[in-house]
């Protein structure tokens, strides 16, 4: 049986193994691995697109893979499957993984309507992250009815999760030192739900969270929009809620929130946009890190690049125009600057 067909086959060890291989596949750096990947997931294309794709982030700590076994246990009580996978950049720096403990989320591991698989562990983030996005649509053709993307809540990782998904939601502790923290880098503008979490170690710290995330997404919103989308009830509007992970208490109202937020995006057109719109950016992502590593390896580029820089440096020539004149290199053209 070809790969595609054992993942297309429906659940089971059959199906199991070959979606662990076929993520091996598009994981490994070999050129003719990367070439059965790409056919591979030509082929499964049409087959995508199905699952709900949430992305999860927060501080470690905050109570993501509590969260997430909660969340996965609850979805698979109703019927459905989790895939459950991981963008972690400090893997490609440490060697070592925040998200990668085996330990985690192990009663959800162990079910087989589950599906959890660690962060790709080499390359820049954009690396990392690119495979994370087809390992999503394997899990996508495979039938999954739900695909959890979990990112920590260090540099860039949030805004390729935020750019690979349906919905984005941010863990949040009942503490407004963090929230400052979450606005300030810019995250909180990401997220389409804001979760606080373990409210139940004190209720009254987590609603005034609750109360001033709301206010701050009210703000983004007013800043983002005209002000009659505002008031658009056919739009999602970011919003704030707690739960206590650890208790599987707001479990159900997360998910009526995810539900709710799928249905209204539907109906209105936005989230077929927002896909189409991030599977082009990404496109050009990777179009921009391809070129950018061409052009480091180039030799002719390599030739003078040592030479140039240090003319760059040492103020004998602009900085633009020794890009022009590298890029002039890479492309093999005449030397005009
Ligand atoms: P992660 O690093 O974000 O994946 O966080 P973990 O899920 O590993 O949780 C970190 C710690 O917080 C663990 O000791 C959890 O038991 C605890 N924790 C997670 N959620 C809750 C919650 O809702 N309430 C309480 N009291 N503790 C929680």
């Amino acid at each position: 049986m070809s790969l595609a067909a054992a993942l297309l086959g429906g659940p089971g060890p059959v199906q199991r193994r070959a979606i662990a291989k076929a993520i091996t596949l598009l994981e490994s750096t070999r050129t003719d691995h990367r070439q059965q990947a790409d056919a591979l997931l030509t082929e499964l294309l049409p087959h995508t697109g199905r699952a709900l794709r949430l992305g999860i982030s927060g501080v470690p700590g905050v109570g993501k893979s509590t969260f997430i076994e909660a969340l996965g246990l609850f979805l698979i009580d109703q019927g459905l499957r989790v895939a459950v996978l991981a963008v972690d950049p400090s893997s490609s720096v440490s060697g070592g993984s925040i998200l990668g403990d085996k330990t985690r989320m192990e009663r959800l591991s162990m079910d087989e309507r589950a599906y959890i698989r660690p962060s790709p562990s080499s390359g820049t983030l954009g690396g990392v992250a690119e495979k994370t996005r087809e390992a999503m649509l394997i899990c996508e053709a495979a039938g999954f009815d739900v695909v959890i993307v979990e990112t920590v809540g260090v540099g860039q990782s949030e805004t390729a999760v935020a750019g690979m998904t349906d919905m984005y939601c941010l863990l949040q502790l009942p503490n407004a030192g963090d929230d400052l923290q979450a606005i300030k880098k810019g995250v909180m503008e990401l997220a389409d739900l804001v979760v606080i979490n373990k409210a139940d170690i004190d209720a009254a710290a987590a609603t005034r969270a609750q109360a001033q995330i709301a206010s701050s997404l009210r703000l983004f919103g007013q800043l983002g929009h005209p002000d009659h989308a505002h008031h658009d009830r056919t739009i999602w509007h970011p919003r704030a809620m707690q739960l206590s992970a650890l208790k599987a208490d707001g479990i159900d109202s997360f998910w009526a929130a995810v539900s709710e937020y799928r249905d209204l995006q539907t109906a209105n057109g936005r989230l077929a946009a927002k896909r189409q719109a991030q599977a082009q950016a990404w496109m050009w992502e990777r179009i921009q890190a391809g070129l950018r590593q061409r052009f480091a390896e180039a030799p002719a580029v390599r030739a003078v690049l040592a030479e140039t820089t240090a003319q760059v440096l040492n103020g004998t020539l602009a900085a633009s125009t020794a890009a022009r004149r590298l890029l002039a290199k890479f492309s093999g053209e005449n030397d005009h600057a």
